[in-house]
Order: C-alpha cells, then sequence, then structure tokens
C-alpha cells in the first residue's frame, strides 16, 4: 500500500515511471547554504552520492557558528509575528507545503536516491511520510490552537485554558530520513506556534535546503523557519545558546546526552528536550510462529534501507526447536536480496551513508566474528559505500552491548521454558524502541507486552515503518524522552499553556 493519508497513489505505473525518469534526469547540482536573513555561510564543501562517491551532487557552504547569535535574533522577531497569526493560516501554509511536495516528488525522490543512497522503495516511503507529518501536525493545530478551552471555577469567575508557542524551537535531525524526520520536527515546530530553527545532518544538508525552500513558497516567512547547515559546532552554538525556546533532537544516545548537559548548564529559561535516540531492538520468534512469514518481516526489519533506521531488527531471539529451519530460511531470503546503486529501480539495499559507517560495520563483523559464529556474509558491489547483510549468531545477547547502526543482524537461540531469561535480557540492554513478537500463543504476547515497556510493538509482523497518526513512533530508557513522533500528544511539548481567570 503506497497510498499516502489521502489516498494519492505513490506507486501505481505511470508515476514509478515518472519518478524513475525523474532519478536518471535529475542533474541540476544544489548549492545549499544557510537559509537565515543576511547569513552567507563559511566552508564550502562537496556532497557525493553514496552509491557512486564520484558523482558529486551538490555542495554546501556551512554556517559559521559565530552567526548563529544574529538567526537567532531574526527568530525571535518571526517568532512574535508567526505566534500571533491565526492558527488556521500557519495550519493552511503546512497543507500547502504538502501539496507542493507532492506536486514535486519526482525532484525530492532523486535528491533522495542521489544524496542519501535512498531505494526506490524507501525514497516513495519517505516521501509519504513527511507529507503524512505536515497535513498530521496541521491538522492536530487546529484541534490545540481553536481557541482556549472553558474551566470549571467558582461563581463570578470565567477560567479559560489554551496552547501557545514557546519562542524559537532548534530542531536537529539524522541522515536516514533526511526529508521525513527532518519535515516531521520542523511541522510540529511550526504547528505549535513556533520559530524553528533546523540544523539538518551533516551528510545530508541538500535535500533539508530544498524542503525548507518549499515551506518558504508555502507560505512560511523567512524569519521564522531557517535552515543552519553544518556540523556539530553549529549545533552546540544552537542549544547552548540563552534564548532558544526548546530543542528537538533525533541522532544517537551519546549526543542527546551531551545536549540535555548543555541545555542543563546555560543560561536562559529551562526550556524542553524532545529526543528520539537509538535502540538495541528485538524480535521473539517462538515455534508457533509462520516459518515464511517470519523470514520475511526478519529480513525486512533487519536488512531494508540497508539496517539504517533506529527502528530495525538488530537481536533476533528464535526458540531453539525450530532455530536451523527458521534460519535456514531467513538466509534463503537474505541470499535473494540484491544490492546496489539506489537509482536502479530493481535494487533493494542501496549503500550505508558514508566511509565512516561502512568501516565500523565491517569492523564490528570482524571483531564479533572472533568470539561468536558468522553465520551469513553477504556480497556487496565494490564500487560505491555497500555494505551487504551479516547474520552472526551470539552464544549469549550481552555479547552485542550497543546499537549497530547497519544491515548486521544478531542471532541468539532460547529454550521455549526460558523465555523469562529472554525478556530480562532485553529489558536489561535499557533500550526501549521497537519490539516484535512472531507467536500464536495469545499468553506469550501478552506476557511480552506486560513484562517490557518497550515504545512500539510489533506482533506477528515487522517491526520498521510506523505510520503517521496511526502507529505513534518513538521509545522509552535510553530510547528517547517521548512524546511520540506522529502522535496526538506530540506538539503539547513544543507549545506551552496559559491559564486566564476573569473575575466578572
Ligand atoms: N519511524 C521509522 C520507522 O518506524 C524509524 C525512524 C528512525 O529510524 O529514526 O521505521
Amino acid at each position: 500500500d503506497r497510498a499516502n493519508s489521502r489516498g494519492i497513489e505513490f506507486g501505481d505505473r505511470f508515476q514509478l515511471e515518472s519518478l524513475i525518469a525523474g532519478m536518471e534526469r535529475s542533474t541540476a547540482r544544489v548549492e545549499a547554504g544557510p537559509l537565515a536573513p543576511g547569513l552567507t555561510g563559511g566552508k564550502v564543501q562537496d556532497i557525493t552520492s553514496p552509491s557512486d562517491p564520484s558523482n558529486i551532487v551538490g555542495t554546501v557552504r556551512f554556517t559559521d557558528p559565530k552567526d548563529v547569535d544574529k538567526a537567532i535574533d531574526a527568530a525571535l522577531k518571526g517568532f512574535r509575528s508567526w505566534s500571533r497569526m491565526e492558527p488556521q493560516r500557519r495550519a493552511a501554509a503546512l497543507d500547502k507545503a504538502a501539496d507542493l511536495l507532492e506536486e514535486r516528488r519526482d525532484r525530492f525522490m532523486a535528491l533522495l536516491s542521489a544524496e542519501a543512497g535512498k531505494t526506490l522503495d524507501d525514497g516513495i516511503a519517505e516521501i509519504r511520510e513527511a507529507v503524512d507529518f505536515l497535513r498530521y501536525y496541521a491538522a492536530r493545530s487546529r484541534e490545540m490552537f481553536g481557541g482556549m478551552v472553558p474551566m470549571p471555577g467558582p461563581t463570578g469567575e470565567e477560567n479559560r485554558l489554551g496552547w501557545r508557542g514557546r519562542g524559537v524551537f532548534v530542531c536537529i535531525s539524522p541522515w536516514n530520513f533526511p526529508l521525513a524526520i527532518f519535515l516531521g520536527q520542523v511541522s510540529a515546530g511550526l504547528a505549535a506556534g513556533n520559530a524553528v530553527i533546523a540544523k539538518p545532518a551533516e551528510q545530508t544538508p541538500l535535500v533539508a535546503h530544498e524542503a525548507v525552500q518549499l515551506l518558504h513558497e508555502a507560505g512560511v516567512p523567512k524569519d521564522v523557519l531557517m535552515c543552519l547547515p553544518g556540523a556539530g559546532d553549529v549545533g552546540a552554538a544552537l542549544t547552548s545558546h540563552p534564548k532558544i525556546g526548546g530543542v528537538a533532537f533525533t541522532g544517537s544516545t551519546e549526543t542527546a546526552r551531551a545536549i540535555n548537559r548543555t541545555l542543563a548548564a546555560k543560561d536562559g529559561p529551562i526550556v524542553p528536550f524532545i529526543a528520539e535516540t537509538g535502540g538495541l531492538n528485538a524480535m521473539i520468534v517462538d515455534a508457533t510462529a509462520l516459518a515464511e512469514q517470519v523470514a520475511d518481516d526478519v529480513v525486512m526489519s533487519a536488512f531494508r534501507s540497508a539496517g539504517q533506521r533506529c527502528s530495525a531488527l538488530r537481536l533476533l531471539f528464535v526458540q531453539d526447536d525450530v532455530a536451523d529451519h527458521m534460519l535456514e530460511m531467513i538466509e534463503g531470503a537474505a541470499r535473494e536480496l540484491k544490492l546496489g546503486n539506489a537509482a536502479s529501480p530493481s535494487t533493494d539495499i542501496g549503500p550505508v551513508i558514508d566511509q565512516a559507517q561502512r568501516d565500523m560495520l565491517a569492523d564490528h563483523v570482524s571483531t564479533i566474528s572472533k568470539s561468536q559464529k558468522l553465520v551469513y556474509a553477504g556480497e556487496a558491489p565494490k564500487a560505491g559505500l555497500f555494505f551487504a547483510p551479516h547474520i552472526v549468531e551470539l552464544k549469549d545477547a550481552a555479547a552485542l552491548d550497543r546499537e549497530i547502526f547497519g544491515p548486521v543482524l544478531h542471532v541468539v537461540r532460547y529454550k521455549a521454558k526460558k523465555l523469562d531469561t529472554v525478556l530480562d535480557a532485553v529489558d536489561a540492554t535499557g533500550f526501549g524502541l521497537t519490539l516484535g513478537v512472531h507467536s500464536r500463543i495469545e499468553a506469550t504476547v501478552r506476557k511480552v507486552i506486560d513484562r517490557l515497556d518497550t515504545g512500539n510493538v510489533y506482533i506477528n509482523r515487522n517491526m520498521i515503518g510506523a505510520v503517521v497518526g496511526t502507529q505513534p513512533f518513538g521509545g522509552s530508557g535510553l530510547s528517547g524522552t517521548g512524546f511520540k513522533a506522529g502522535g496526538p500528544h506530540y506538539l503539547m511539548r513544543f507549545a506551552v499553556e496559559q491559564a486566564v481567570s476573569v473575575n466578572t
């Protein structure tokens, strides 16, 4: 099903052809730089395609961290007019941006494929998700900001409660969803009445640049939404600034901790921090599970998007009676995957994002294979930044002590009577993002859900691709602060309440 929330098909034959043609044609290089009044930027860097690093997709002029002050002052002015604007008009700008994004899906598909290595399937899903975020938060903001809610009160007093924006919200987004997560944070910040300064991931500033231009075109003023491409120094200048109103961040747990410390130490108001971080996500498969379906769901969850989703399956627990058979099926399905240039329509798995990620994955596999059993090593094309799916069997779940962001599946066998040990091991990771269960025994499913606080639990299906407004997404513990993205409470963290009591 590739229809988005308004039922618009991205995946019918004609449109697929136009998306593919768009990718092949798209040679227009993007020249990105700070999108903020009066800022020109500093150091220039080429952005190359991970499928073919000799292909220069565009250039980016990084923000000079010294200019952050100027951007925040401009955004504070923008905030004053945006927060007082009719909420309907703010929401209308987001809806308009969703329309424009649908119209320009060929262009965004081409950019996602070239800059971020997104396959056709991944790119379509990502554009659809971005459109959904824009429309969903626009709709939520109409409800939230539609008027103050009457509260009970003693006779002679009229009490009301309402919401307003917090100020300048800083949004720091990851390279693995350079359009959907980027626009998800940005549109939430704007919908809640804030000015937004977005700092896209260092690897993917081009998609972000065009997405922000699109929002400007849709009617969001340039001093209300800014884009400051750069590395960690720009992020640090933003998060340590005394005049910001809040921070939304998606990325590693380690960076989230650093931002949290910065926020705690800085001057100015105490501001909310919304972090969506990593996962060491498990799937539990018992002997009642359907092997064909498990193979399909495991391959999808562990290897799709080259495993570069925070929701991806990392740790598969299989009941020992069926483990050999299940592993054989999973390996067979993994062998069928076609790795290659993301722009080719027959590609299942595209590249990983950069050389550093590929080196990290290669190091991990070579180190862990010394003490654990390497069951399957796929083959990757030599040119381009590819890393093939791997399967490693662990003696014990504790052999994997961190999130490995890529297509490496770790498998642990367990005995039916030892399900509690499995649940303890999952709990002991400290993460709580996604969890899969394949079982036809209702009591088992109930026990797993009861015992674990994981944010998103998927029963008898794959465990990636949460849908906006349907499967609100986000974890607990080391995986994030909440509220869930694409859920009914998310905007509340971006806004502040005001109560008014009138003596009548
Ligand atoms: N929302 C995505 C999913 O459900 C994952 C987001 C991420 O990787 O950060 O697959």
